[in-house]
């Protein structure tokens, strides 16, 4: 057993590995994965800051604020606003963005180890881990 030096999952299978396997799920486009694709990534991301580049967290926090308040629905409206406004949403000055990588946080009270169970993401509950996961972002990144 391994502890993940930044989201503190505890897992024999390291975190990069487990999401690789949810992305394969993802990408099959089937329920109840496909549809929560966008959150998933964001949670992963957010509990894996050393990825994220600097102003790269500000997308992912609303989405899932989005989520945890709205539900996948709102969640996927604000996926699709983005991809259409990707290009304006790229000019934007970066300067508006704070939080440098050193003030992210880790050690999450819910992990891709929890959403993973056996390491194979089941569908029964998956739903309402991939909403633990988010709360437990949102949490870890309001400090
Ligand atoms: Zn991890």
């Amino acid at each position: 057993m391994d502890t993940c030096a930044q989201c503190g999952a505890v897992s024999e299978t390291p975190c990069e590995e487990l999401f690789q396997q949810l992305l394969a799920l993802d990408h099959s486009r089937q329920e109840p994965w496909g549809p929560l694709h966008g959150v998933a990534v964001a949670c992963y991301r957010l509990q894996h800051p050393a990825s994220l580049t600097e102003g790269s967290h500000v997308f992912p926090l609303e989405l899932l604020r989005a989520y945890v308040e709205g539900g996948p629905e709102a969640a996927r409206r604000m996926t699709e606003h983005a991809r259409r406004a990707n290009s304006h949403r790229a000019r934007r000055p970066e300067h508006t963005v704070t939080a440098p990588r050193s003030e992210a946080p880790t050690g999450f009270a819910f992990t891709i180890a929890e959403v993973a169970v056996d390491g194979g993401f089941p569908a029964d509950g998956y739903p309402g881990r991939v909403r633990s996961w988010a709360e437990a972002t949102l949490a870890g990144w309001r400090g």
